[in-house]
């Protein structure tokens, strides 16, 4: 990345949503206008940093289910943020060493680490791609993706925490289905979503503040995040706040406080 690319793409006279994520996560990759940014969020709404955690655990538990248990070995991982330890394809690879993963992010800024996300096994493989969701013909015809990943075996499409920053306006569902029409049966969907369901003020109070920052964001309701699933098979136990689904101990955060949607579907 040559110095002009940075100075022109990463900004850091606002605040950014994939670093203000990795303040909320305890990360160290953030500036100060992040910190502050994330610091009203968690004033209005402290259970932030428990959603942030619950949604990483969500998508540990998922990306091993489908691992284990529905045969996934590939992994298009779309809104990906800064890299977090473990990974997505730590997680997957640790179940099965030969998956294979591409990450793709909008922020130029995710570039910048991309390389802690190419450690791959030497079985499998992974890649990142700077994309974004509101052009998936240019994600899914993109060369590093077809390096990666053979779209006419079964890929799990990871959405995680990605949806509530595509506004109605730029038609969400039908991205989702773009995404999934590409992908062959026995493919999956595994998506994290923040709701206002439990605590709508407090909500508002968060979604003001992110369209204030610059970005505009739509958290949706349990029927709404339903919608993405439409046509899928869903996993037991169906959508739900992200740590009841499927724990692997015993949780003792409240729904308002993950106020996180979670589900996993896979395509007939
Ligand atoms: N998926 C990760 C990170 C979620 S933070 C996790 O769940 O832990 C949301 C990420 O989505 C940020 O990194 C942000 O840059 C990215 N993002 C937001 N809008 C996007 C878009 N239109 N296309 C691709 N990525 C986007």
């Amino acid at each position: 990345m040559t110095n002009s690319h940075a100075a022109r793409d990463i900004d850091t006279s606002r605040p950014h949503s994939a670093r203000m994520y990795d303040y909320y996560l305890g990360g160290k990759d953030h500036f100060e206008v992040d910190k502050k940014a994330a610091e009203t969020v968690a004033a209005a709404y402290p259970g932030i940093f428990v959603c942030a955690r619950e949604n990483r655990a969500f998508m540990h538990r998922a990306t091993r289910v489908l691992a284990q248990e529905h045969g996934i070995r590939q992994w298009l991982d779309i809104g990906t943020g800064i890299p977090t330890e473990p990974n997505l394809h730590q997680v997957a690879q640790s179940a099965v060493p030969e998956a294979r993963v591409v990450y793709a992010d909008n922020d130029p800024l995710v570039l910048k680490y991309a390389e802690r996300l190419m450690r791959s096994t030497p079985q499998g493989r992974t890649t990142y791609m700077e994309a974004d969701v509101n052009d998936p013909d240019a994600l899914l015809d993109s060369p590093a993706l077809a390096e990666v990943l053979d779209l006419d075996r079964p890929v799990a499409l990871s959405l995680n925490a990605l949806m509530h920053f595509v506004t109605d306006a730029q038609d969400p569902y039908g991205l989702v289905n773009r995404l999934l029409a590409a992908l062959p049966s026995g493919s999956a969907l595994a998506l994290s979503h923040c709701t206002p369901d439990f605590d709508p003020a407090t909500w508002q109070k968060v979604t003001a503040i992110y369209t204030n920052a610059g970005t505009p964001v739509r958290f949706r309701s349990r029927e709404d995040v339903a919608r993405f699933f439409d046509g899928l098979d869903l996993l037991a136990p169906g959508i739900t706040i992200g740590h009841r689904w499927r724990p692997d101990t015993a949780s003792t955060a409240t729904n308002a406080e993950v106020s996180l949607w979670t589900g996993v579907g896979i395509k007939p």
